[in-house]
């Protein structure tokens, strides 16, 4: 990706057939499918890709075992063919993940595995493999640190598991392939409009601080927990659409769950799921939900929050892990779309699309397994509204990387300096890095794998980027300073 060719086609593109507002899954999976359909296509973010929620979600994709509960039938067999699809198109990213319930009580055996065995069902031919029933033994065999005493023997049962902001890199790489402009650093400041219908956006380049107007037969808003403020840039009577809920997650080291599978929690005190996942040679801990007034695209997690976790993971750890034991703590905000139940929890996780009165389409909602049905819905949308001429979808067989592609080593702290500057070299060339806390969040995960550590690594990573990016030493320390703000939010206390 070439940032300087994109702004290039700024200038030279008398009008889009496409404009995408936010680089999250949703609007890097909606510029996918809009650019391989040939449609004349462009993205701006305003920070960086996958900044918001999209790097922060439990890194699952999953129907959700969850909402299987809820009898969301709909939601469970959608997500859970984007599942298989998503495995078969990024290999190098999502893998087949073995998942543990641990059974305390004698009726949970049969309850969670014949739930389990209908996942199974509904997943059909795209199924990553059949959910056994096991003994206390099986079961301690494959997840040792799970506490023994009370424990009746498990379930196992197969999702998928992924890293979301590098797939979020692999997502605009690809649209880019296909024709699209991709822009990170470009906030959509407002809407140009011709006899108050929408005729493109005014955007800046927040690293150089010009301004274009950029002309689109059609412009989608899919900026994930900021679409009612687009919305009200559009019309300043909009009234709210999403609700808002966060959720935190714990890193701790791999010693509190070694082995391959990972853990659900079938039913915490608040009547939802927990996760204990093996991550990049880390597990990562979560979630909660909680609703929740102010918007940012770093939000804070709250001490209840990390209370919470912590108390219901020690509940089926034999070692309990301590605030002093979490590595990171990184928090999301869920898009969720208002409804009539005043607990986020139970809110819905379906998408929907909306068109306001001056033709503004708004996608909000979804999760990032289903990414790419609701690139395909919005996009369908947008075709008929301004009626493009488009190809079919495709992007069920588009291929977004192979299997051999990407390993990502836990730690970049013990990487050989020669190695550090070959791989920041390339997120500076290939995936449009252009900050220290891109590299090390959303290129590296370090901060989200271990805060401290990535905090000591800023001051290198800074000096070898500023000699890829042409930068002098007041823009290392500028970075440096940025990067240490940004990263206490990671730190457990
Ligand atoms: C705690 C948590 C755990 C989750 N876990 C999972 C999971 O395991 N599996 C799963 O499938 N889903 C999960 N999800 C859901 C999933 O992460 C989200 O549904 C998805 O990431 C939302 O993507 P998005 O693109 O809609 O929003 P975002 O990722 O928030 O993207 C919106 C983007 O718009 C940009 N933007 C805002 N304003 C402007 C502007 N003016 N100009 C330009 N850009 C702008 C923002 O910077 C942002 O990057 C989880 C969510 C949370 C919160």
């Amino acid at each position: 990706m070439n940032r300087q060719q994109f702004i290039q086609s700024l200038s030279v593109t008398p009008e889009w057939d496409i404009c995408i507002i936010g680089g999250g899954a949703t609007g890097l999976g909606t510029a996918l499918d809009a650019a391989s359909r040939g449609l004349k296509t462009v993205l701006f973010e305003r920070s960086d890709f996958a900044k918001g929620t999209s790097s922060k979600s439990t890194k699952l994709v999953h129907g959700g075992v969850r909402y299987l509960q809820q009898g969301n039938i709909k939601l469970v067999k959608e997500a859970l063919r984007e599942r298989g699809l998503l495995l078969q198109n990024a290999p190098h990213l999502v893998r087949n993940q073995p998942f543990i319930v641990p059974n305390y009580k004698w009726w949970e055996k049969p309850f969670y595995g014949i739930g389990l065995k209908i996942y199974d069902k509904m997943a059909g031919n795209l199924g990553l493999g059949p959910s056994l029933f096991l003994s206390k033994k099986e079961v301690l065999e494959q997840a040792p640190t799970l506490d023994a005493k009370g424990l009746k023997g498990g379930i196992l049962y197969h999702d998928g598991q992924f890293d979301d902001a590098r797939m979020a890199i692999s997502l605009a790489q690809k649209a880019a392939e296909y024709g699209a402009s991709v822009l990170n650093y470009f906030p959509v400041t407002g809407f140009l409009k011709t006899k108050k219908k929408i005729a493109g956006v005014i955007v800046q380049d927040a690293l150089t601080g010009k301004i274009f107007e950029v002309k689109s037969r059609c412009v989608i808003n899919a900026t994930g927990v900021f679409t009612d403020s687009l919305q009200r840039l559009d019309d300043k009577d909009h009234r709210d659409m999403i609700k808002p809920s966060q959720g935190i997650h714990l890193v701790v080291d791999k010693e509190f769950l070694p082995g391959e599978a990972a853990i659900m929690i079938p039913r915490t005190d608040d009547g939802r799921v927990l996760f204990a996942v093996p991550w990049h040679d880390k597990i990562v801990l979560g979630t909660t939900d909680t609703a929740v007034d102010t918007i940012s695209d770093e939000p804070k997690a709250r001490a209840e929050e990390i209370d919470f976790i912590l108390q219901h993971t020690g509940r089926y750890l034999n070692r309990h892990p301590s605030i002093n034991d979490v590595r990171s703590v990184f928090a999301g905000l869920r898009p969720l779309v208002k409804g009539k139940s005043k607990k986020t929890a139970a809110l819905s996780r379906d998408h929907l699309i909306h068109e306001s009165d001056s033709g503004l389409i708004s996608i909000s909602g979804g999760k990032w397994t289903t990414y790419r049905k609701m690139a395909e819905d919005v996009t369908d949308f947008a075709i008929a509204q301004a009626k493009l001429e488009a190809l079919p979808c495709s992007t069920k067989t588009i291929s977004l990387g192979k299997a051999s592609q990407i390993m990502i080593p836990a730690a970049v702290k013990d990487l050989p300096e020669s190695l550090l500057r070959l791989w920041i070299q390339k997120a500076v060339d290939e995936e449009l890095c252009m900050t220290v806390e891109d590299f090390l969040s959303r290129r590296s995960r370090q901060l989200l794998l271990d805060a401290k550590a990535s905090q000591v690594m800023a001051n290198q990573v800074a000096t070898l980027m500023a000699v890829n990016l042409q930068k002098d030493e007041d823009w290392i320390n500028e970075q440096i300073n940025i990067f240490k703000t940004v990263s206490q939010n990671y730190l457990p206390n």
